[in-house]
This record gives structure tokens, C-alpha cells and sequence, in this order.
């Protein structure tokens, strides 16, 4: 019996070579040799003349030590294959909180009036980014299945620019959240009178406004008492009435002017929340059934053409 040898390092990096042959030039020294290393010596006086070189040239002209051309590709690949999926799931957060805060962001779009901002800036830099990207991975495969060697480096290595660009859009790279928006909007969103508010058709928009407001009253009445602010759109209303307790039982710790007044507006936007919310549910349920008395219309009408036509009731299928 044959023993079979496990692959070894040189194997494995002859196999990896021998999958880019093709993509692979003769070395600029001139013999008839494919290059299959690469210069990373910082102190290499052929590095910028000759990066890329074969394993003669490794003897008379890089005296250091060797960097297999097919481990390098490998790396910057695996690099490309890992922004291309943190790429896409930035994309799919990105257009869930685009598609969740779609009124609140129109909203703060009029408001802004064209005033810089971080988030809309990022938030407008992504999708074009992404694209990019994308079109140059197109090009990149493209230029690999060609066999176009420079093309190909010249892609590749855009990976570390793609990066620093995408490090850069922090606040779309970190996740978007509540308190993304509560960072970049706050003082906007801490502006926006009542009546503004309530004209908004999204529940989730109302809770937005409303939580960022009481919360950060909450939070400057507070001092050293201890007293979690509104935690969620569920849980708003009890909530109010967990922090409106938590506020009379330290009454004694605050300026009792502004604690009563906090402890009134709070009750207010609850009041408000939930007719907000009951006015919602009542018009969906209004406008469901005007759709069955229409439907229901609909269908008398034409019982009554087919049993006036043709002597037949309301079976639509015996026609
Ligand atoms: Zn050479
Ligand atoms: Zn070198």
C-alpha cells in the first residue's frame, strides 16, 4: 500500500499557485519564469522596481525573506468577502431604520434646512459606497477571469480603501438605533412643538418625539435619584406611570416646581399617546369596513343583474 503523505505548506501553496497560473505574468527579469512571490520588504531596494518576482530573482535580487503571491491574493480576497457581507448586512439595517423612521427623518429634512448633518450625510454616502464596491468586485472577477494581472492588483488592493472609507461612516458601521437618532437629531427633535407631533401619521414616529422629551427633562430633574426614563413604544404608558411614581415618592429630592410640572406633562403625552394610538386603530377598523359594505354592495348589484338577466341567484360559478 501506497502511504499517503499529509499536504504540506509547499503543497498547499504549489496547489494555490497552479489555481492563478494563468493569471500570473512572466517575471520582468526576463527568463522564462512566472512570478509567484511578492516584495513586502520595507527595506528592499527592488520593491518598487520589482514587486512581484519569480524564485530566481528571489536569490540574486530580494535576499529576504519570500511572500507567496498566491497566500497574499488569498488575504486581500477573504478581506473583499468580509466588507462584502458586513457591507450587506449594513445595507439591510440601514434600509429596516430607513423604512422605520421614514416620517420622523422627512420631518427632520424640513426642519434642517440643509444644515450638515452627520447622520443624513452618511446615511446618503452609504448606498453610493456600496455601489462602488460592488461594480468594482464585478470588475475585479472580471479582470481575474481574463487573466488581466494588473487590472486585477490594481482592484484588489482597493480593499483597504473601501475600509477606511466605510470606518469612516461610523454611525451606519456602529448600528443604527434610538440613540443614533437621539444623537444626531436631538435638538431638533427636543424642539418639535406638540401640535407638530401630532399631526404625524406614525405611532412609532409620536414615540420618537415624545420619548426623547420626557426622558431628557427626566434625566436634568433627576440628579442622584435613580429612575430608568421611557424604555419602549409597548411599554410607553406604564412606563409613565412607573416614572410619574418614582417621581412622587422622591418628591422631597427635587425642585417641586418643576418635578409637578414633569409629573403633568407626562401625563399629558400619555393622554395623547394613547388617543393617538385609539384614533389609529379606530380608522383602520372604519376604513375595513367600508371595504366589506363596498364588497357587499358589489355583490348584491350583481346578484341582482344575473337574476334579472338569467333567472340564476348569486352562484357567479354556474355562469
Ligand atoms: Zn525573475
Ligand atoms: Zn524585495
Amino acid at each position: 500500500m501506497v502511504e499517503q503523505r499529509p499536504p504540506g505548506i509547499q503543497d498547499t501553496m504549489m496547489n494555490m499557485l497552479g489555481l492563478i497560473e494563468n493569471l500570473l505574468p512572466t517575471c520582468s527579469c526576463g527568463r522564462p519564469q512566472k512570478i509567484s512571490l511578492i516584495c513586502q520588504d520595507e527595506q528592499c531596494k527592488k520593491r518598487q522596481l520589482q514587486t512581484y518576482y519569480c524564485l530566481d530573482c528571489a536569490q540574486t535580487q530580494h535576499k529576504h525573506s519570500i511572500s507567496n503571491i498566491a497566500t497574499y491574493f488569498e488575504e486581500y480576497e477573504k478581506k473583499w468577502d468580509i466588507l462584502a457581507s458586513i457591507l450587506d448586512i449594513a445595507k439591510q439595517n440601514l434600509d429596516e431604520w430607513n423604512s422605520k423612521m421614514k416620517e420622523l427623518i422627512d420631518l427632520v429634512i424640513t426642519k434642517i434646512q440643509g444644515t450638515p448633518n452627520h447622520l443624513l450625510q452618511q446615511r446618503e454616502e452609504f448606498p453610493e459606497l456600496l455601489k462602488i464596491f460592488l461594480k468594482e468586485n464585478e470588475k475585479k472577477a472580471k479582470a481575474k477571469m481574463e487573466n488581466n494581472f494588473d487590472q486585477y492588483v490594481c482592484i484588489l488592493l482597493k480593499i483597504d480603501d473601501f475600509q477606511r472609507t466605510f470606518d469612516s461612516l461610523d454611525l451606519i458601521k456602529n448600528g443604527l438605533s434610538d440613540i443614533t437618532l437621539n444623537y444626531a437629531f436631538k435638538q431638533i427633535l427636543l424642539n418639535i412643538e406638540q401640535e407638530e407631533m401630532l399631526s404625524l401619521t406614525e405611532i412609532s414616529s409620536l414615540y420618537e418625539i415624545m420619548k426623547l422629551q420626557l426622558n431628557n427633562r427626566l434625566e436634568s430633574l433627576l440628579g442622584e435619584v435613580a429612575c430608568p426614563g421611557i424604555q419602549s413604544l409597548e411599554t410607553f404608558s406604564a412606563d409613565i406611570d412607573r416614572i410619574n411614581g418614582c417621581i412622587l415618592a422622591n418628591i422631597r429630592n427635587f425642585d417641586l416646581e418643576r418635578a409637578l410640572l414633569l409629573r403633568f406633562d407626562m401625563l399629558d403625552y400619555k393622554w395623547k399617546f394613547e388617543k393617538f394610538a385609539l384614533e389609529k386603530r379606530l380608522k383602520e377598523r372604519e376604513e375595513e369596513l367600508g371595504r366589506m359594505k363596498e364588497l357587499w354592495a358589489l355583490e348584491v348589484r350583481y346578484r341582482c343583474i344575473f337574476l334579472s338577466r338569467f333567472g340564476l341567484g348569486g352562484h357567479f360559478k354556474n355562469v
